[in-house]
């Protein structure tokens, strides 16, 4: 009998091998870095957040009206940790595919954009609008770009 199940193993390997994330930092581009997987989506409120993402003029201003909260699901603030910082820090991850993200330190802006966190800088006019808006669950609704 030839020994024809030989390779089964190394292809067993290969297969289970998981398209994992990968996140790198931004400091070290090479290392890779985890997080707990909590994730803070985060929220547009203003045409030129969308226009800044890609979106024409005129249908920004459509979608702001008709949807004043929009949460994006491919754009988050996660806290990882990078092993050559040998820290933790907040980072803006935004999300390319399955594997692929571009992720940067957290600007201190986008805290602004995040529900259920308070902002680190209080900014009670927006914070106070985006409470408001996230109670009213018929004017959200999830952002495909
Ligand atoms: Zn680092």
């Amino acid at each position: 009998m030839p020994e024809a199940k030989a390779d089964l193993p190394a292809r067993r390997e290969r297969r289970s091998r998981s398209r994992k994330r990968e996140l790198f930092c931004p400091a070290h581009p090479k290392q890779r870095i985890e997080g707990n997987g909590r994730k803070y989506f985060l929220h547009l409120l203003t045409p030129e957040e969308l226009k800044a993402r890609g979106m024409p003029h005129k249908k920004a201003q459509l979608v702001i009206n008709a949807y004043p909260v929009l949460v994006l699901s491919n754009e988050w603030l996660e806290e990882l940790f990078c092993p050559e910082c040998g820290m933790s820090r907040w980072c803006h991850v935004i999300k390319h595919d399955r594997v692929l993200h571009t992720v940067r330190w957290a600007p201190r802006e986008l805290w602004q954009q995040v529900a259920h966190v308070e902002p680190l800088v209080p900014n009670p006019s927006v914070s106070q609008f985006t409470r408001q808006a996230a109670r009213r669950t018929d004017g959200r609704r999830l952002f495909e770009p």
